[in-house]
């Protein structure tokens, strides 16, 4: 029978299960609440290890921490005892769903609202483009909930809240997973909210106040671009595994210097955007992304050529990282939103 793609869109029940059992989910949140403690170099480097094994679970592990991070940050106490225990044991996986069809890069004009409701609020609409649909058991929904103002941010809009929607609340359903080019088995794909009824214990951080956590998040230090350097580590891999067989000329000797300089670089900006250490380390963030992204676009380019014939097979590890490399710079903020974010700041 031929699998579906529900099916194949999934990460594999065994590498969730592993992921679930392997504690990294746990690696930003405080180790009162049963996480490790790191900070956001610790967590750029668990996504770069896990993206170097497997990109599609790198951005799912991204999307779970960047989740946990939020609710460490603006959660209340409750929201904290309740839910950063079972974000950190693997009990929970997080995602985020914030984009929609028609309000993806920027997330402007969204068509999900969220009306109050005898003692909290009714959520309606659908979110496109999840990472971790389907796998997740709670989802950090981003819902126009009043009326948006004249808006100067670049980035959300004023009358946005955020939502901590479990998976089981009646009338949350995951639509179709999308067919993508790279990211494959990231279990990405739309997740529905028919009137879920929520109380007013699951806004996170206050309700019209998205705009500001969302601004917050760059100054995290996590990066997006940690995933690129997984990924450009799995190409330098695939070259090293390949020279090793075919043997190396003093001109292929040369090219690997080259590749081997960039793939440094790329890990010397992640590695400062998780420090935040420089005099403006939200901007730092930006930065990391556009670099990592881009340059290691152009690593897996280079590893391609340094294949030569095996890397123009189909089947070759180092297509699938290409495709996957890709999706980096159109994942939020967008690498054209980096750039409009970062020159904007002068402007202003
Ligand atoms: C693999 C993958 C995983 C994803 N996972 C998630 C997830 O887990 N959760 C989630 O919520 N979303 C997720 N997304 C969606 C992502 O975050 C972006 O919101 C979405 O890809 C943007 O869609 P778009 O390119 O169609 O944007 P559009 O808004 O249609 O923009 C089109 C183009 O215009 C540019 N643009 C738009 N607005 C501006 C602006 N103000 N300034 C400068 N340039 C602008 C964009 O960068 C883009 O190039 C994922 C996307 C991908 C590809």
């Amino acid at each position: 029978m031929t699998a579906t793609l529900q099916e194949t869109a999934r990460p594999s029940a065994e590498s969730v299960a592993a992921l679930r059992a392997s504690g990294v989910l746990g690696t930003v949140i405080p180790r009162v609440y049963g996480g490790r403690g790191g900070d956001a170099v610790q967590a750029n480097r668990a996504v770069t290890d896990l993206a170097r094994r497997d990109p599609s679970l790198g951005i799912v592990l991204f999307q779970h921490l960047a989740v946990s991070a939020r609710i460490t940050e603006w959660g209340t106490v409750a929201q904290k005892a309740a839910i950063l225990p079972r974000l950190a044991s693997g009990e929970w996986l997080a995602a985020s769903a914030w984009s929609e069809t028609g309000a993806g890069a920027a997330k402007k004009s969204l068509t999900t609202t969220a009306e109050q409701h005898t003692g909290g609020w009714a959520l309606t609409g659908t979110k496109a483009f999840v990472t971790g649909a389907g796998i997740a058991d709670l989802y950090l929904v981003l819902a126009q909930s009043e009326q948006s103002g004249d808006d100067d941010t670049v980035y959300g809009s004023s009358g946005q809240t955020l939502f901590l929607v479990p998976a089981a609340t009646p009338g949350l359903s995951v639509g179709s997973h999308v067919d993508m080019d790279g990211m494959r088995r990231s279990a990405t794909g739309s997740v529905r909210l028919n009137g879920c009824v929520l109380p007013s214990d699951n806004v996170l951080g206050g309700a019209g106040i998205a705009a500001t956590i969302i601004r917050g998040v760059r100054e995290s230090g996590a990066t997006l671009g940690a995933v690129s350097l997984g990924i450009a580590e799995a190409a330098w891999d695939c070259v090293e595994a390949h020279l090793a067989k075919a043997g190396t000329s003093q001109a292929t000797q040369y090219r690997l210097v080259d590749l081997a300089a960039r793939l440094e670089a790329v890990r010397g900006c992640i590695e400062r955007a998780g420090r935040r250490d420089s005099a403006n380390p939200g901007t730092t963030v930006l930065y990391s992304k556009l670099f990592a992204s881009a340059e290691t676009e152009e690593i897996c380019a280079q590893a391609q050529r340094l294949l030569g014939s095996a890397g123009y097979l189909q089947s070759h590890r180092v297509n699938a990282l290409a495709r996957d490399a890709r999706a980096i710079a159109l994942m939020g903020p967008t690498n054209e939103l980096c750039r409009e974010l970062v020159s904007a700041a002068w402007t202003a």
